[in-house]
């Protein structure tokens, strides 16, 4: 990864508006991106047809047009790109998850929901910390499975996950991490409706569009286990990973809409300063090591890095906000 290029993505998944906490991660990643002479690509994650929400792709779009973080890239459609859509990428995915399944680190899964319920209940039974998969489909035989695919079973495609791995990664804020591999389970990388899960699809894309650094909030990062598992399985090179620290109400417990507004487009629409948005947004969470009290875009840029960004919750004080849209 020396010597190569920057590039980084904000991956929002379309199931409401942009709120504060998604404006900060895709205003690191875009001053990252600035910072350092790099990309910043926009990636809609919208392959869970359950949460999808009509009309969050556009109002995405005109929020983080109007806090100016403009994106560098998208698919070639032969006019303004617009984002990545991973709704658009579908074989791509497919093609990837049977690459895995010849090589045996995939598997066809053809049980039903009630196994799958009766399992979970006779695990639930016998008191283990989490429900896991357990592997039956793994053990079929090439002509059961023909004859599954044959007769249209719905199925899915699950990761082998090898027991007793440690699995290992670095991550800028949070340092070195250790997980077992016995706590993650058989996940599921194509669903029967054809679409992938959230992991295979950002995993494929991150690989495919170069992404040099995964820059997302701390509630990604029991699933990084998960995509480190996927980056080994198909012998490609990891991001680098930096978590983002979660977002706090002032009694210290995980911002809810009680604090006030949490999309953008309220401020946006109560006329608030996206000067002091922005300035308020960098804030949370972040310091640039000085004590000044208001950052223009520019100096913002100049200022950040990852190596600033704190462990710990940072408190969302609509106070401080509203100082700062009073006094700039
Ligand atoms: N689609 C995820 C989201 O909605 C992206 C998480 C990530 O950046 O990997 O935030
Ligand atoms: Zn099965």
């Amino acid at each position: 990864m020396i010597n190569s290029q920057v590039r980084v993505r904000f991956a929002p998944s379309p199931t409401g508006y942009l709120h504060v906490g998604g404006l900060r991660t895709a205003l690191y990643n875009y001053l990252f991106a600035r910072k350092n002479k790099g990309k910043f690509i926009l990636r809609i994650e919208d392959t869970d047809r359950n949460r999808y929400v009509e009309g969050a792709v556009e109002n995405l779009i005109s929020a983080l047009k109007w806090a100016g973080l403009e994106y560098d890239e998208g698919p070639d459609i032969g006019g303004p790109f617009g984002p990545y859509m991973q709704s658009q990428r579908l074989d791509i995915y497919q093609k990837y998850a049977q690459e895995l399944i010849s090589q045996g680190k995939a598997y066809y899964c053809f049980c039903s929901a009630e196994r799958l319920e009766a399992l979970r209940e006779e695990q639930q039974k016998q008191k283990l910390p989490q429900a896991k998969y357990d592997k039956h489909c793994l053990y079929l035989s090439k002509s059961e499975i023909e004859a599954n695919l044959e007769k249209g079973i719905p199925k899915v495609i699950r990761l082998n996950v090898e027991p007793n791995q440690k699995i290992e990664f670095d991550d800028i804020i949070r340092e070195h991490l250790e997980f077992d591999s016995n706590n993650v389970d058989d996940q599921v990388l194509i669903k029967s409706d054809g679409y992938p899960t959230y992991h295979l699809a950002n995993v494929v894309d991150d690989h495919l569009m170069q992404i040099t650094h995964v820059i997302r909030g701390e509630e990604w990062l029991s699933s990084t286990p998960k995509h480190v598992l996927l980056y080994d399985a198909f012998g490609w090179e990891r991001p680098v990973f930096a978590h983002l620290p979660l977002l706090l109400n002032p009694d210290r417990s995980k911002l809810s809409k009680r604090q006030g507004d949490v999309a953008v487009e309220d401020y946006r629409d109560k006329g608030y300063l996206k000067e002091a948005l922005i300035n308020f947004v960098a804030l949370l969470g972040w310091n640039a090591g000085d004590d000044k009290e208001f950052y223009y875009i520019d100096e913002l840029i100049e200022k950040f890095s990852l190596e600033r960004v704190n462990k710990a919750g940072a408190v969302f004080d609509l106070q401080k906000l509203n100082w700062l849209n009073a006094e700039h």
